[in-house]
């Protein structure tokens, strides 16, 4: 019996982006403003079945981790904090499901904003997943856009230069699966409607330490398994170490050298075994995160017989302009791996955006801050002291701790340091590692000073506002030719 025929639309472009995460749709708005013809394809819906643009930051990610870690702190310091200010607020009390319909608020306006800006420029949208065929014999290439809801192809789309930016999902575990109540993934996490009473946490990495902040500063008893011997290996030793103690007298009950063996729920509950110390032992907690890495979603955009070049972790393979193995296709983001950072991929999209146009654009990948927005923060820039020793790098050391500080001593928090590595000879910063409230705002100024190629001098001859948590940076850098004025 023949069936009505579908219609399908199609579309002529410039430049198509598939995914409107942090790297999609900024690349997209500055594909755009160069004046080229943009199509950008997302699949995202939310939980009442609409479109949703900003991908995993906006919708799962940054936006609503921070949010809930700044109502946490808000929380945590009402309870425990202002006394010591001589603020006498009474009884504290949690109203979680406010706090949660705030979070879901600002993560609605942030996403509608998305799709208001791309609308502003005039960039076509189209909700649905995306998929690249092979290109035709006038180097076009075709994406077909599938409908999520009807599993139908509504439109094929053309052009010669496609940007993939599909972005990561949670890796799943075999050994701990997820269920809709009580194991659940960094999403679900962001979601529960209640305080779990404990709360275990696979993996310590940004999300589970992140995660671990919010819920323990909430009233949850909070266990998180490690498989590593070190937390945060890629954080300078010196911080790191500052932070397990931090995290530990908050009360994150960190276990190092943990092993998951399993998970399974019984009696409403979570069973955790899992290795430590060469002997099993087990856990019973109320919700288990599972927080271990993301994964690249790149099968999901490329058809069968494209062939593009994909590593065995399934990161599609690009050089440092992020142009994949086929001429005309770029991919940027967490799709092809590095650091998995929103305003990584943000600085990929913008790269790849004006090289389409004609320009000579560069992301400087060695100069990435990275912060983990714990209390006190951790965020660091550059090389580690740990990598200096490990390379012969003749370098110096300065540092200034916060309880050195008097805007942190106004402030009532004093954890933490600013550590500036240099150069020996030429007094060049190698890198800067913050540990403190706001370091994410402080570590900034490291990035403009070096990314301008600054000495650890200039920044001495730098005059900062006083009182500020900044002047610590200034005084890490006096520090290094030991004429730090305010320690001894
Ligand atoms: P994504 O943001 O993942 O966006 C990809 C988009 O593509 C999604 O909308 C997806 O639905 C869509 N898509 C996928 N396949 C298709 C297809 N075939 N067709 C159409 N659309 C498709 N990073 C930071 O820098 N700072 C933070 O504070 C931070 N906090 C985080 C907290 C959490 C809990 C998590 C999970 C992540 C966090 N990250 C943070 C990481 C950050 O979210 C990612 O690095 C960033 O979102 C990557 O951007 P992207 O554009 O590459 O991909
Ligand atoms: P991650 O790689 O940072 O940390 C995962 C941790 O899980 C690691 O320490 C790893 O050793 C551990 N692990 C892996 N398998 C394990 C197992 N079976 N048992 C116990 N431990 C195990 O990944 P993440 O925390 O899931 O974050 C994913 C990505 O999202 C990261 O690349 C990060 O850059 C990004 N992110 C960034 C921020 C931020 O910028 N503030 C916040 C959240 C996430």
């Amino acid at each position: 019996m023949a069936t009505k025929k579908e219609k399908i639309q199609t579309e002529q472009f410039d430049v198509i982006v598939i995914g409107a995460g942090p790297g999609g749709y900024v690349a997209a708005i500055r594909c755009a403003q160069l004046g080229l013809k943009t199509a950008c394809v997302d699949e995202w819906l939310n939980h009442q079945g609409q479109p949703s643009l900003g991908g995993t930051c906006l919708n799962v990610g940054c936006i609503p981790s921070k949010v809930l870690l700044e109502s946490s702190l808000l929380y945590h310091q009402a309870q425990h904090a202002f006394v010591h200010h001589g603020i006498k607020v009474g009884k504290t009390g949690l109203d979680l499901p406010v706090m949660q319909a705030r979070k879901d608020t600002i993560v609605k306006e942030l996403t509608q904003g998305v799709a208001a800006l791309l609308k502003a420029n005039n960039i076509s949208i189209y909700s649905g997943r995306g998929k690249i065929q092979a290109s035709d014999q006038a180097g076009q290439y075709h994406v077909l856009v599938n409908n999520r809801k009807t599993k139908k192809t509504t439109t094929t789309l053309s052009a010669k230069n496609i940007i993939i930016a599909t972005g990561s999902s949670p890796v799943r575990l075999q050994q701990a699966q997820l269920t809709d109540n009580y194991i659940l993934d960094s999403a679900g996490a962001l979601e529960l409607k209640k305080v779990p009473e404990k709360l275990g946490i696979i993996g310590a990495g940004a999300i589970g330490l992140e995660l671990g902040s919010i819920w323990q500063r909430l009233g949850a008893k909070v266990i998180l398994l490690e498989a590593m011997a070190d937390l945060l290996p890629v954080v300078d030793t010196t911080v790191s170490r500052q932070a397990l103690s931090s995290y530990a007298q908050q009360g994150l009950d960190i276990r190092l050298n943990a092993r998951l063996i399993d998970a399974e729920v019984k009696n409403k509950k979570v069973s955790v075994r899992y290795e430590a110390r060469g002997k099993e032992q087990k856990e019973i907690v109320d919700k288990l995160v599972v927080a271990v890495g993301r994964k690249p979603n790149s099968e999901r955009v490329i058809d069968k017989e494209f062939d593009m070049e994909i590593n065995e972790r399934s990161y599609i393979l690009v050089n440092e302009h992020c142009e994949t193995s086929v001429p005309g296709v770029y991919a940027i983001g967490d799709v092809v791996g590095g650091i998995m950072l929103a305003h990584k991929a943000s600085e990929e999209g913008v790269m790849v955006a004006e090289r389409i146009a004609g320009e000579k654009t560069e992301v400087n990948y060695a100069l990435i801050p990275s912060v983990i927005y714990t209390h006190p923060e951790i965020a660091w820039v550059g090389k580690t002291e740990q990598y200096c020793k490990n390379e012969g790098i003749n370098y110096k050391v300065g540092r200034f701790p916060f309880t050195a500080s008097g805007r942190a001593r106004a402030n009532g928090d004093t954890e933490g340091l600013v550590k500036i590595l240099s150069d020996a000879e030429t007094d060049q910063i190698l890198g800067v590692h913050i540990m403190a409230l706001q370091a994410s705002e402080i570590i900034a100024q490291a990035v403009i000073a070096m990314e301008m190629q600054a000495t650890v001098e200039d920044i001495a001859l730098t005059i900062f506002a006083h009182p500020t948590l900044s002047e610590a940076f200034h005084e890490a850098a006096l520090s290094v030719h030991g004429r730090a004025i305010h320690i001894n």
